[in-house]
């Protein structure tokens, strides 16, 4: 799960990390509040910031023409006017495909003087089985770009879970960063922090770019993160109702939104054909076969080991829901799954939906007789497959015809 900028920074300030001053605002008035407030503050520069899922908000552009999804402010009719040319618009990024997505929320902050940005991030390193923090004197660039063209530049170190952040670890980095004096023990501070808050909240990655010095209105050097990005392992929310509580549904497909509640595993692909599957390594098979045979999948579906009738009829729905679709493949390999369940699950989507599309179905394993007989008695056109690789042949065909 993803959550906003604005509350990844609430959520790394729980943990002591050095966030600038804000407020998320829904509305204008709200915005001018905040800004007020700000200003009142004694801060001389201001921040407004489009809340999104996607990143490269400050060279995107609106639908409606206006320039960057992140704005400063020097007074509080400014702050207004870019709130009021954010809020309920269309954002654009490189991130959000042409469709773009509509700004709900913006954050308006204390926007010091950055003096110099960096990049730093803790993630999990897949090879190692380790939480990785990285960094680099390049912030405020994608670090795709830097691990492209200047590799030398990202810094790496690998924490032991059993044993968490050393602060010699934040040390080494804040050194490779090139800090000093003051800084420098601050920086140590915030990274310990970042860590933390990786570790504690169950996060996949925590991505902080830019990191800035900034110069504070007295003077003074600080750090603070100026931007920041959260995911976190879905498989852990459990027990973080706090950040359960984040989720934002406007963000997501509403598609995977209506699997969720069936318990679904749906991810929306581009393709034509759609896959109703059981378990994740059939149904990621059963997409490689449709490739194989020239066709494209419209979406990624494993219903489960043991799905009931109506989750059948409730993943038949949402495939279909999709506009792409040109036909459907239905893979069961009965195991734990009682094929008569999928049958009958599909007969009765098949007649709710008035379905037009050919429908390619093939069926193995536990009581598939049962199924093949429901779906014989159905009187529906269902053409079968007698194989997985004859059943995609099949649906690439229906497709291309
Ligand atoms: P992103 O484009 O979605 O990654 O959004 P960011 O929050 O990273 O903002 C983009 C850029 O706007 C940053 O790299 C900064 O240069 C600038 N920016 C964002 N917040 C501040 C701020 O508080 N002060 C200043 N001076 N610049 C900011
Ligand atoms: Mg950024």
């Amino acid at each position: 799960m993803n959550i906003h900028e604005y509350q990844a920074k609430q959520l790394l300030k729980q943990y002591g990390v050095a966030v600038p001053a804000g407020d998320p605002c829904k509305t204008v008035e709200e915005a001018r509040a905040a800004a007020e407030r700000l200003f009142g503050a004694g801060h001389t520069l201001i921040v407004i910031k489009s809340q999104i899922h996607a990143g490269g908000r400050g060279k995107g552009t609106f639908t409606h023409g206006f320039k960057g999804g992140v704005k400063l402010a020097k007074s509080v009719e400014e702050a207004v006017d870019f709130a009021t040319n954010m809020l309920g618009k269309t954002l654009v990024t490189k991130q959000t495909g042409p469709e773009g997505r509509v700004v709900q929320t913006i954050l308006v902050a204390a926007a010091e003087k950055i003096l110099k940005e960096f990049y730093l991030a803790v993630l999990l390193d897949r090879a190692t089985s380790r939480p990785l923090i990285m960094a680099s004197t390049e912030g405020g660039v994608e670090i795709e770009e830097v691990a492209e063209k200047s590799p030398e530049k990202i810094l790496k170190e690998w924490v032991d879970p059993a044993v968490g952040i050393m602060p010699y670890q934040a040390r080494k980095i804040a050194s490779g960063l090139g800090l000093k004096g003051d800084v420098f023990n601050a920086a140590v501070k915030l990274i310990m922090g970042v860590y933390k808050t990786s570790w504690e909240t169950d996060a996949a990655m925590v991505e902080i770019n830019p990191l800035a010095i900034v110069e504070t209105p007295s003077g003074k050097e600080s750090i603070v993160c100026v931007d920041a990005k959260i995911s976190l392992d879905d498989n852990a929310l459990y027990r973080h109702a706090d950040i359960q509580a984040m989720r934002d549904l406007a963000e997501e497909s509403p598609l995977e939104i209506e699997a969720s509640k069936f318990s679904l595993n749906y991810i929306k692909l581009d393709g034509s054909i759609a896959c109703l599957v059981n378990g994740a390594g059939l149904a990621m098979s059963t997409m490689d076969i449709i490739q194989h045979f020239g066709g494209m999948p419209a979406n990624f579906l494993d219903v489960g080991g043991g799905a009931s009738k109506d989750q059948v009829s409730a993943a038949f729905k949402i495939i279909l829901s999709d506009p792409n679709v040109k036909a459907i493949f239905v893979n069961i390999f009965g195991g734990i799954m009682d094929c008569n369940v999928i049958a009958t699950g599909i007969v009765e989507a098949v007649k709710e939906t008035g379905l037009k599309l050919p429908l390619v179905v093939r069926l193995e394993g536990n009581n598939v007789a049962a199924g093949k007989a429901t779906l014989a008695a159905s009187g529906l056109t269902i053409i079968s497959g007698d194989t997985m690789a004859d059943a995609a042949r099949k649906v690439v065909a229906a497709v291309a015809a």
